[in-house]
């Protein structure tokens, strides 16, 4: 019954080598397959040529290659953003993200949880709920799913964030092991810098991240720099305030020596006013951090509306004559409501 099968994204290299030996194959049997997943993305037994007939049926009959269906496939009107909206095989649904920069950068937006638990007001996976984790198979294959696209196209993805739907550091665990399990050099190879983990800011987990002295590049979603306010738009703030988290910053800095990122929807009258970009600039002295600031994007539950382009320039001037480097992200995608916050299942 194919409801037994495990989705072979779900098996370690050691996994996948352990059920190789169980049935009586050499241990190179298992560099073949992890090889033709890895680097040729195969997602059917039958174009595993290096493998016997009796093997590809084996594995036919031992798993999954296939658990995320595309439901609804849009492009954005400018052609650079591709959105999928997926379903699980429970019926749930996610969506992933490509971004296409100029030539060379194929960016991968995916998602970690269906719905989110953390309920950020201004955030449509937020606004719709948690509904479960994915597990680490469910991760790795959006992104399979979307390197096999492109390697039609003789593309490659370049970078993945872990800004789509769900908090990854809610989810830990499975999104460690979705990146180390791209990161395999005998696999994807795809090199640990070139990851992304956004966190809401869950301080346990920040905490654990440093430990683990892992390369990802790390975003904290900040949005305000008091608690009342950031309580009101980040709910989890009241577990986890700002001073605790910059501390955890600083933490991270001193254990990795690696730069943080911190994320800021501009809302207007909300959180723009050259008095809170001085606010964030004192917050945030001393630390090897930069400011990524992003115009709101709309959603069907939140009444607010992004910055002019005005506030969001000088909101940026503003911390870069107190020394703190902003940028501003470009927002994109829109028409197909694939930018920042937007991801909901829009298809129910
Ligand atoms: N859960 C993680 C990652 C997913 S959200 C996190 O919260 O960091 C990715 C980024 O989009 C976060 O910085 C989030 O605060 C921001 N975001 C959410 N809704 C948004 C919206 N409507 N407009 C702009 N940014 C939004
Ligand atoms: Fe979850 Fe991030 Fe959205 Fe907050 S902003 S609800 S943490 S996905």
């Amino acid at each position: 019954m194919s409801e037994s099968k495990r989705l072979i994204y779900d098996l370690s290299f050691e996994e996948l080598e352990q059920v190789v030996s169980e049935w009586g194959e050499p241990a190179y049997r298992a560099k073949q397959i992890w090889e033709g997943v890895y680097k040729h993305f195969w997602n059917d037994p039958e174009q595993f040529s290096p493998l016997s007939k009796a093997l590809r049926s084996k594995l036919a009959q031992a798993f999954k290659f296939n658990s995320l269906s595309p439901n609804i496939n849009l492009t954005s009107s400018d052609g650079s953003t591709r959105k999928i909206l997926f379903k699980l095989q429970d019926e749930q649904a996610i969506e992933a993200v490509l971004m296409r920069y100029g030539d060379d950068r194929r960016t991968l937006c995916i998602s970690t949880q269906a719905g989110c638990a953390m309920g950020c007001v201004f955030c449509a996976t937020g606004q719709m709920g948690f509904r479960r984790h994915l597990t680490t198979g469910e991760i790795v294959e959006q992104v399979l799913y979307y390197a096999r696209q492109l390697a039609q196209e003789d593309q490659q993805v370049t970078n993945i964030v872990m800004m789509g739907m769900g908090e990854p550091f809610h989810n830990y665990d499975a999104t460690m092991q979705a990146i180390d399990r791209l990161n395999d050099p005998t696999g994807m190879g795809l090199g640990a810098r070139r990851f992304t983990i956004s966190t809401v800011g869950l301080i346990p987990m920040i905490e654990r991240f440093a430990e683990e002295k892992r390369q990802v590049n790390l975003a904290i979603s900040l949005h305000a720099t008091d608690d009342k306010l950031r309580s009101e738009m980040l709910p989890i703030n009241d577990k986890y305030p700002i001073k605790d988290l910059i501390k955890a910053c600083h933490d991270y800095v001193e254990r990795t020596g690696r730069r943080v990122t911190f994320e800021w929807a501009l809302i207007h009258n909300e959180n723009d006013s050259p008095e809170q970009a001085q606010a964030l600039a004192a917050l945030l002295k001393g630390l090897l951090c930069h400011v990524n600031v992003i115009p709101l994007n709309p959603t069907a539950g939140y009444a607010g509306e992004k910055s002019s382009k005005d506030r969001v320039r000088s909101f940026c001037d503003t911390l870069e004559s107190k020394g703190i480097p902003c940028t501003i992200r470009v927002r994109r995608g829109i028409d197909i409501q694939a930018g920042c916050g937007q991801l909901a299942i829009t298809a129910e």
